[in-house]
């Protein structure tokens, strides 16, 4: 495909993208309807909140300049050297240099880098489609390699829209009271569909140029519309979008950059309302066959429940910083200090070590992707809903009081107290006291400010809330299997059937 069509296929901005600076051209300029604590924001990119977000997914585009080893691949869809973001994992090797890829750029960001619900959406529908083209003589697949290809050439971003705000969590799609509280299919025309409804919680959504929005769980008979799945750009018609506050967010445009913490990265969440969105029938990659939608969900919390290895990345970065701050306190020997440094080390490692073993175990499908093995997946991402926020205990521990009762930057530029700061929030000799305060204000950052919406609460409910991971590993835990391993070794004959 020559550079006029990717153009006209992509929009106005320039593609291909090639590097991080072409990446963030590319988001300007688009008419979406974003708003942002009441207000209209014209142009995301300048909004000095929002910037670091974009920042962030920037650096997914530097790492595969300065490392394309690990941070493309080659893919048969396009032929070609494409962005992994974009690659559909088609051996375990490819899944274990993407986890590599998302633990190095969270040690670079420090946060949520956004792009791996997209990369998730992508080779769950890779494999889903062909399933269900396989049982009911569609064509998804097709179409979706399609778009996927023109994706790949254009280098663009995907973002995975999964999440619908649910309402009555007792009720299916279609029982609630508002057949929007689940996005669905509103009417059909000869060529395409048009949905309405909203997707809650979207990482990086204005950041991205594409959406793929899919079922958020398993769908009955009477679901049927709502059991839909398909592209959209970001900004097409219809299309609004309501940016999350996060904790400590304005602290960027107080003044200066240390009680930002990390005031070059920052996550995004996004509620996305979709109104009557036309979404051509080339871009629907399901609708209606509601026996798949719970495939999809599977297979997609699959790969991204491993995907959150980005997190030891944000650990190996929070580990540090405890043991800066403790070099600044004179303390790093201490005994229980190392040891606190060892734990949170043997925790950020264990979830590492559940997230890699899935990759190295994955399975291959009809399709050519290749999947995680779902119970290590499962078990990863549950280590991740608990061992972050006890990481994030012991740095604070480590610490000390001042993570949260520093003064501000402004006092210590202030002639009357910015010296008696200087002189109290002094650590051991030697050390500069505001690089002691910095690491204070990064530790506080990624444990209860702005960044921990990305290492601790995305790190429970983000790909699922636990309970949705312990019901995986219940049904995959064979406990019939070891119970009759039990009964062999001690010698018991009579098999007990359940209560
Ligand atoms: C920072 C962050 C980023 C995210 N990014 C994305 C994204 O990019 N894309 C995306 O699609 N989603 C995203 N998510 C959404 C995430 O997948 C959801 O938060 C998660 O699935 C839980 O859904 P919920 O927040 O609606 O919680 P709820 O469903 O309200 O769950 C709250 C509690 O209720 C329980 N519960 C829920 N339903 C039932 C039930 N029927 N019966 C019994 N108990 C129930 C849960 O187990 C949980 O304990 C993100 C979330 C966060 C926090």
């Amino acid at each position: 495909m020559n550079q006029q069509n990717v153009v006209s296929l992509w929009g106005s901005f320039k593609t291909p993208i090639v590097n991080a600076d072409d990446y963030i051209a590319s988001l300007r300029g688009r008419k979406m309807d974003v708003f942002f604590m009441g207000e209209r924001v014209e142009e995301p990119v300048d909004h000095p909140v929002i910037f670091p977000s974009i920042n962030a997914m920037a650096e997914t585009y530097r790492l595969a300049s300065a490392r394309p080893e690990l941070a493309s691949a080659d893919s048969n869809i396009a032929g070609a050297r494409v962005n992994r973001f974009l690659h559909v994992p088609g051996s375990s090797a490819d899944l274990v240099q993407k986890h590599e890829m998302q633990r190095e750029l969270g040690r670079r960001t420090g946060t949520c880098f956004q792009r791996c619900v997209g990369l998730d959406a992508v080779s769950a529908c890779h494999s889903v489609t062909y399933d269900i083209d396989a049982e009911c003589g569609t064509d998804y697949h097709q179409r979706f390699l399609a778009f996927l290809k023109r994706a790949q050439q254009a280098n663009i971003v995907i973002g995975g829209a999964m999440t619908d705000v649910k309402g009555d969590r007792s009720k299916g799609p279609h029982q609630q009271a508002d057949p929007d509280l689940f996005l669905h299919v509103t009417r059909r025309d000869d060529k395409g569909i048009y949905v309405s409804g909203a997707k809650m919680h979207q990482t990086g959504a204005i950041n991205s140029h594409w959406l793929i929005f899919m079922p958020t769980i398993r769908m009955s008979e009477g679901d049927r519309d709502w059991s839909v799945v398909g592209a959209v750009r970001v900004d097409a018609p219809g299309l609004t979008y309501v940016v999350g506050r996060q904790t400590n967010d304005t602290r960027i445009v107080d003044g200066g950059e240390l009680d930002a913490g990390n005031a070059q990265f920052a996550g995004q969440e996004a509620l996305i309302v979709f109104e009557d969105v036309f979404v051509p029938h080339e871009h629907v990659f399901m609708d209606g066959e509601w026996k798949f939608a719970s495939l999809l969900v599977e297979r997609f919390t699959t790969y991204h429940r491993s995907s959150y290895v980005c997190k030891t990345g944000l650990g190996d970065v929070l580990i540090g910083a405890a043991a800066e701050a403790a070099s600044h306190n004179g303390v790093e020997d201490a005994s229980h200090i190392k040891d606190k440094l060892v734990e949170m080390t043997h925790l950020n490692e264990t979830i590492y070590s559940s997230c890699m073993a899935g990759a190295y175990r994955s399975k291959p499908m009809a399709s050519g992707a290749c999947i995680n093995d779902e119970m290590l997946s499962n078990v990863a991402k549950h280590n991740v809903t608990r061992f972050p926020f006890e990481i994030a205990r012991l740095a604070q521990d480590i610490a000390g009081g001042l993570v949260v009762t520093m003064p501000s930057e402004r006092d210590l530029q202030n002639n009357e107290v910015g010296s008696l700061v200087r002189k109290f929030l002094q650590g051991r000799p030697g050390v500069d006291t505001v690089d002691r305060m910095r690491i204070l204000r990064l530790i506080e950052n990624m444990t209860i400010g702005r960044n921990a919406v990305g290492y601790l609460t995305e790190s429970l409910h983000g790909a699922g809330s636990p309970q949705a991971q312990r019901i995986q590993i219940a049904r995959g835990m064979q406990i019939e299997d070891k119970k009759s391993r039990a009964r062999l070794l001690a010698g018991v004959k009579t098999k007990t059937e359940p209560n």
